[in-house]
């Protein structure tokens, strides 16, 4: 069954989302820098998702360097990942490479 995100990038999405604690990207520097900079860009409106390393599901993929592959994507113990049923469409996880779910 092919599953499409029928919701918009907001603070609670971003709030669920689990992406701040994930290995592929948690070396990458351009990420921490996002992630430091996470106070002033949640002040933007509208959000930009550029400028915030989550929710790379309904964003798609992230504009940083330096993400692993090689470790595990933790969207599987996500809230958001349950609810939209993401398993049944693609790319299934690792958005922050693959894209968005379609
Ligand atoms: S499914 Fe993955 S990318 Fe989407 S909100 Fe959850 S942890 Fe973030
Ligand atoms: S989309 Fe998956 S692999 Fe990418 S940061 Fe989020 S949990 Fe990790």
């Amino acid at each position: 069954m092919k599953v499409s995100m029928q919701i918009s990038f907001n603070l609670d999405i971003i709030n669920k989302c689990v992406c701040h604690k994930c290995p592929v990207q948690n070396q990458s520097e351009c990420v921490r820098t996002q992630m430091a900079g996470l106070k002033t860009s949640f002040r933007e409106i509208p959000l930009n998702p550029h400028k915030i390393p989550k929710a790379y599901c309904l964003n798609g993929k992230s504009v940083c360097k330096g993400i692993d592959r090689s470790k595990p994507c933790i969207c599987g113990s996500c809230e958001i990942y349950a609810k939209h049923q993401l398993s049944e469409a693609e790319p299934g996880g690792f958005y922050c490479i693959e894209g968005k779910s379609a």
